[in-house]
């Protein structure tokens, strides 16, 4: 017999699932049965192409066995087992990369962390110490010459392997449950738990020597006798997630190519929605059988989060991993998904507007990504992108067909405001205009919003616009009384000279109603919103100048015309267009020191009370 050590990460991880997970301890009879299962199926590989293989006719099936009364459990598969190799690498001394991601995401979220998520990372073997101090791992490879192994392990520190006699092909593991987990000893809570999660593992599950699973191929049925409660544990089963989806997808498809594939949008989307590297995707199977897991080049990445199986009868059983990415066929079964999934959120954005917001909210940020890397579906991704408006209330969704037909005959643009948050959009004064005239502004408060809306340069041939930059084109307000022209070029002189080298340049503005100035972005400049995420994702970005306009038939500026005419000296001018500047900067979330701002404001104030 020999004693390994578990690796340091591996300690901790152990110590994790014993003394911190507890929630949803009856995952490690999904994880055991998952493993079991991926065993069976590479016995069943194996066996095309090896003539020797051990147990050629062992039944490809996952026994249980409970025994309430000695709090006994064990689990077994004629699958493809492990050589001693296998045993030290896989469950044993070697870290894998999951574990360190594993670790990484439970500190980061602490308490929060559900045990139900520990199958995700390439750990779900360890998750059998949630209910057990001490684990045994009978087990034989397939190859003609292999030996049997027993691993033992109390999950502490280390673990041992000894060498038996063992007739079967494949891995039982047996362990006697611990005090708190004494439930899982009874038949029916154990037939509860894979109803729940592995109904339709893909091979028969007997407990106690009685078939408890469905088996059966879902996705081959007619769309009409697809029962909703069979669906959602369906679902429940490809996904690992622990309520029914927002809705399902049933394709039959027939020509080009030839597939079947049940897909599903999920309800919620995880913690880090641009980080889907662990999640579960689409399996893919050929004629019924699985022949890869999460098989992520059957989906384009922006569609990452939808889950579910595609079963096609174009493949050979026996490809391989590298074959599959680089095939034909897939791409051709990949651009068919990826088309009918974006015509279904469409025909949910048309029809079930309250579904398409729950979807929308949830993986929308992801779905844009698609826009600039998807360009063969570009413009259906445009189709479904969603903004509220400065017309309608906060809370609903407009999309741009929308925003042209309710377009104003004389409008030729299509005008967005990126920033936070609605409150902060609405208060900001490049707004005036458009509100003074019904013209609609999109608002775009996703952080994503301002790397993919600038990149769609029109839509049904109008120009997409942001009403921050200087640029756009604006009827002139007719004013009841014409400002002198020569005393609106000094005045703009003076703002400029007051200002010095803070702003790219002072205008006179052609957007304001009720506010005396405002700040935009010159013609190649970035819009503010825009440029905070350049500043957050590189520290030394490089802040802009903006352009000042300024509102001539503003009483404020009217008052500081008059001052100028009398005095151009007067000190008052210079306090208040830094005043009427920083102000600006205020609301635009961009002044960082309000100390001058404030102590220029006592002064002024203190000035009005002096007369
Ligand atoms: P994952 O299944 O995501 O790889 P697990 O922690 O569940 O992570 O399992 C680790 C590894 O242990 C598996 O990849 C597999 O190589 C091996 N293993 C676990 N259970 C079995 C089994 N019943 N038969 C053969 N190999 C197994
Ligand atoms: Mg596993």
């Amino acid at each position: 017999m020999e004693t390994f050590e578990f690796k340091a990460e591996m300690k901790q991880l152990l110590n994790i699932i014993v003394h911190s997970l507890y929630n949803h301890p009856e995952v490690f009879l999904r994880e055991l049965i998952s493993n079991s299962s991926d065993a069976l199926n590479k016995a069943r590989f194996r066996k095309l192409t090896d003539k020797d293989i051990v147990d050629p006719d062992a039944d490809l099936e996952i026994r249980i066995e409970v025994d309430p009364k000695k709090d006994k459990f064990s689990i077994e598969d004629f699958g493809i087992g492990m050589t001693k190799e296998e045993l030290i690498n896989n469950i044993g001394t070697i870290a894998s990369s999951g574990t360190l991601e594993f670790l990484r995401r439970v500190k980061e979220q602490k308490a929060a962390f559900e045990g139900n998520l520990i199958g995700q990372f390439g750990v779900g073997f360890y998750s059998v110490f949630m209910v057990a101090d001490e684990v045994s791992v009978e087990t034989r490879g397939a190859d003609s010459s292999s030996k049997g192994y027993l691993w033992k392990s109390g999950g502490e520190g280390n673990f041992t392997i000894e060498e038996i006699d063992r007739k079967h092909r494949g891995t039982k593991i047996s362990f006697k449950f611990k005090e708190s987990a004494k439930e899982f000893s009874q038949d029916y809570r154990i037939k509860e738990i894979i109803n729940k999660y592995s109904n339709f593992a893909d091979f028969p599950i007997l407990l106690n020597g009685e078939k408890v699973n469905k088996v059966t191929a879902l996705w081959h049925k007619k769309t009409d006798e697809l029962k909703s409660q069979d669906l959602d544990e369906f679902y429940k089963f490809v996904s690992n997630d622990f309520e029914g989806p927002l809705g399902h997808l049933h394709m039959s498809i027939e020509g080009v190519v030839n597939f079947k594939a049940l897909v599903f949008i999920p309800k919620t989307a995880p913690s880090d929605l641009m980080r889907l590297h662990n999640e579960k995707s689409l399996h893919l199977y050929t004629n019924k059988i699985l022949i890869q897991n999460d098989c992520k080049e059957l989906l384009p990445e922006y569609l990452r989060f939808v889950k579910g199986v595609v079963d096609t009868t174009d493949l050979p059983l026996n490809i391989s991993r590298e074959v599959t990415q680089s095939s034909p066929e897939m791409l051709k079964i990949k651009s068919v998904i990826t088309s009918k999934i974006l015509s279904f959120l469409e025909s949910w954005a048309m029809s079930d507007k309250e579904k398409y917001a729950v979807f929308y909210k949830n993986f929308g940020p992801l779905l844009k990504v698609g826009i600039n890397s998807d360009f063969e579906n570009k413009d259906k991704i445009i189709e479904l992108l969603r903004f509220e408006s400065s017309l309608r209330p906060k809370g609903e969704l407009v999309s741009f067909k929308e925003y042209v037909q309710r377009m104003l005959s004389d409008q030729k643009e299509i005008y967005y405001l990126s920033g936070e948050n609605r409150e902060i959009l609405e208060r900001n004064p490049n707004l005036e205009y458009f509100n003074k005239h019904k013209i609609e502004v999109l608002f775009l408060t996703e952080p994503m919003d301002v790397f993919v809306v600038p990149s769609i340069p029109e839509y049904d041939k109008k120009h997409i616009v942001s009403i921050q930059k200087s640029d756009i084109d604006l009827k002139a307000e007719e004013r009841i009384e014409k400002p002198d022209d020569n005393l609106t070029k000094s005045l703009i002189s003076l703002f400029k000279a007051a200002l010095g080298g803070k702003v790219e340049d002072v205008l006179v503005s052609k957007r304001l109603v009720d506010s005396p100035v405002t700040l935009v972005s010159g013609k190649s400049g970035l819009e503010p919103q825009m440029e905070r995420m350049m500043r957050m994702m590189d520290k030394d970005f490089q802040k802009q100048k903006r352009i000042l306009e300024v509102n001539i038939t503003h009483p404020l500026i009217r008052n500081l015309s008059r001052i100028y005419l009398a005095d151009t000296t007067n000190p008052i001018l210079n306090k208040c267009i830094n005043q009427l500047y920083e102000g600006a900067l205020f609301i635009d979330g961009e002044l960082n020191a309000p100390g001058d701002f404030i102590k220029r404001m006592t002064e002024i104030m203190q000035e009005a009370t002096e007369k």
